[in-house]
């Protein structure tokens, strides 16, 4: 083992080497950015790492691989997470097979930053854990944590280094990595897919999480209590070392004027580290207060422990003041330093205990939580009971799943690229909008679906994990300009096969078809340019574009096979325009003497307009909107009308 140098950035790369890291993507921000640097530096020649055009495309490429399996960790500062936002906030639903860490550098002072934000909200507010390493030989050893527990609980985890952690220098002795598996399987599974449903189960099961990881986390080795007394010091990340230092300093002071007075030097307090601020460590927590009467929290950026702690001593009528960023004892802005600690520590240890005989013990402490837990439990099945007495006796609903429109270009899509695949090994990453329904069985043609834009940048993170599968990313023409095109450009510039495919139906259909850039209206009821797709992935440098009708099958599906062929990024866009703004086709009928009944047309397309009645397909006059699909996939030539 090899001991070396390093600073905490490089410490938390080398940390995710040893642990098996196989793709690293990443934005650079001060203070985080040698963690990517040194891992490409570092690389034993089996990690993927890329910077990406920006955090958001960063993120959704490491989930991508993270679904196949491959442990993943993402890079970025604080303000790059506000741009991440949106697929984290649905990832930590969506959940992880290989462990994901996602490193976000936080900068109190703000040193070179915007704002001062404290990642930690986003934490409790996506409902992930958080690590918060304490110091750079810390941070190398909790970043192999951070993984482990992100593959128990199949969720990615925040990590967050503050600047002192990233960019101070520490002598770390260096285990042996493990050696990392680049290839991944990703295993379709309809919990790829976000939908209303799906999300709500996630979230009963993430709150379900809670307790469980907060039980875990009060056992988990980084989360420290020491000491006894009646003053307890809370903390956390590089505080807890400021901490440690301040009352080194003060121990030292005080002996020196107690040797000259005979007196003890000895200072009574107990001393809480918090690494995991969320999921907070209660069990722990509890243990802390219990007995004391004071508590001073000492931590950078936000009053989140302090805030934890008085929640806590409100749940469980703890009569214990707790002093910190709230009550004006600590600075609300700014970095910390040994000497604020030591100004505010002292002080504080100064002050007379009260109240002594307020106090609980531990033991009635812990009465008192199972006591909460059980009454939440009774709480939660009584409002179970009462929504189950108060709902009125009610006719079933009949089932009215999703599905496409009769006639919606999208099906005849998604069906070109299933005719087009057959037999090939390919996974759809699909996006946000109607095509979304594309996921319906009897197509089954998306396998993923994140947040916006994201279908683009999932498909680069498959590829990165199995490169022998044809990865196609669906997008709509609306989605392509909200978050699309900056996934785009990733995968141009990081030479990333996929087959893009653009479902442009010339509107915002799902939301009520309003206008945008590529429609040539606005809202002001100007006619404007229209922004062409075409010449927008042209100048992206997308390798092979090809314009078609997805209503004419042949020519779809061919248009498949060669954009499957290129390598590099490829482009399909199926343009045909929604139909609630196009005229409707001719009627289409099915001839019952022709009819063979092999059910191909209802099997295959699923269009709500063809039912089965007796033993023949028959067409709904009043749903069918003409587009000719079905014709086409009929080999008894029993479907008649004009093609489109
Ligand atoms: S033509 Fe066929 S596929 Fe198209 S809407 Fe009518 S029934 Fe459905
Ligand atoms: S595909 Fe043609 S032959 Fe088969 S059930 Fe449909 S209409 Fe009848």
């Amino acid at each position: 083992m090899e001991q070396v140098l390093l600073m905490g950035n490089e410490a938390i790369a080398m940390g995710a080497i040893r642990a098996g890291v196989a793709v690293v993507t990443g934005y650079p921000g001060t203070p985080s950015t040698e963690i990517l640097e040194t891992v490409a530096r570092k690389n034993p020649g089996n990690i993927y790492v890329e910077w990406s055009v920006n955090e958001k495309s960063a993120l959704e490429v490491a989930a991508g691989a993270a679904y196949a399996g491959l442990r993943t960790m993402v890079t970025m500062k604080q303000v790059g997470l506000n741009v991440a936002s949106d697929p984290l906030m649905s990832l930590a639903y969506i959940g992880v097979e290989g462990g994901m860490v996602i490193v976000v550098a936080d900068d109190p002072g703000p040193i070179s930053s915007q704002t001062e934000q404290d990642t930690r909200h986003f934490a409790s507010f996506a409902k992930l854990p958080v690590f918060d390493p304490s110091s750079p030989e810390e941070a190398y050893q909790m970043i192999g944590d951070a993984f482990a527990y992100s593959e128990e609980y199949k969720t990615p985890v925040l990590f967050r280094p503050t600047t002192r952690v990233c960019h101070g220098s520490a002598s770390i002795v260096l285990e042996p990595a493990q050696a990392a598996s680049s290839a991944g399987a990703f295993v379709k599974n309809p919990k790829w897919t976000i939908f209303p449903r799906l999300s709500y189960e996630k979230h009963l099961q993430i709150e379900a999480r809670r307790p469980i990881l907060e039980a875990d986390f009060s056992s988990y080795p980084c989360n420290i209590l020491t000491g006894s007394g009646k003053k307890g010091i809370a903390t956390g990340g590089i505080s807890y070392a400021y901490t440690c230092e301040a009352i080194q300093a003060l121990k030292e002071c005080r002996q020196r004027e107690n040797d000259v007075q005979k007196n003890s030097s000895d200072i009574d307090y107990k001393l809480f580290k918090v690494s995991t601020p969320h999921p907070f460590p209660v069990r722990l927590a509890l243990e802390f207060l219990s007995g004391l009467d004071e508590v001073l929290v000492i931590e950078e950026l936000d009053p989140v422990i302090e805030k934890e702690l008085i929640f806590l001593c409100g749940q469980y009528h703890l009569p214990v003041k707790v002093f910190g960023k709230l009550s004006g004892h600590t600075p609300q802005a700014g970095e910390n330093s040994i000497e604020i600690a030591r100004k505010a520590i002292t002080k504080f240890l100064k002050k007379p205990n009260q109240d002594e005989d307020c106090r609980l013990n531990l033991s009635t402490l812990n009465a008192k939580h199972e006591d909460i837990n059980n009454k939440e439990e009774c709480i939660a099945e009584e409002d179970q009971q009462t929504v189950e007495v108060i709902q009125p006796e009610q006719p079933a609903l009949p089932v009215r799943p999703s599905v496409l429109c009769a006639g919606c270009p999208h099906r005849a899509s998604f069906y070109a690229v299933k005719k087009a695949m057959k037999g090939k090994k390919a996974v759809f990453s699909g996006d946000i909008g109607c095509y979304t329904l594309g996921n319906a069985s009897p197509l089954e043609m998306v396998d993923t679906c994140l947040c916006m834009g994201a279908g683009i940048t999932i498909a680069q993170g498959l590829h990165r994990a199995e490169p022998d599968t044809v990865n196609f990313a669906f997008i709509g023409d609306s989605t392509f300009f909200h978050t699309g095109i900056a996934g785009v450009i990733n995968a141009v510039y990081n030479e990333t096969d996929i087959v893009l495919i653009i479902l442009d139906n010339s509107t915002t259909a799902m939301t009520g078809h309003q206008p945008h850039p590529g429609t040539g209206k606005t809202m002001m009821g100007n006619i404007a340019e229209k922004i062409s797709i075409p010449a927008v992935l042209q100048a992206l440098g997308v390798k092979q574009i090809t314009t078609c009708n997805p209503l004419n099958l042949k020519q779809a599906v061919a248009a498949i096979q060669d954009a499957a062929a290129v390598r590099g990024v490829s482009a399909v866009i199926f343009e045909y325009p929604c139909i609630a703004i196009a005229k409707p086709g001719p009627q289409f009928t099915v001839d019952p003497g022709k009819c063979s009944g092999c059910k191909r047309c209802i099997k295959e397309l699923g269009c709500p307009a063809i039912t089965w009645k007796v033993d023949k397909a028959e067409i709904d006059s009043a749903l069918c909107y003409g587009c000719s699909l079905c014709t086409q996939v009929c080999s008894f030539a029993a479907i008649g009308g004009e093609p489109v």
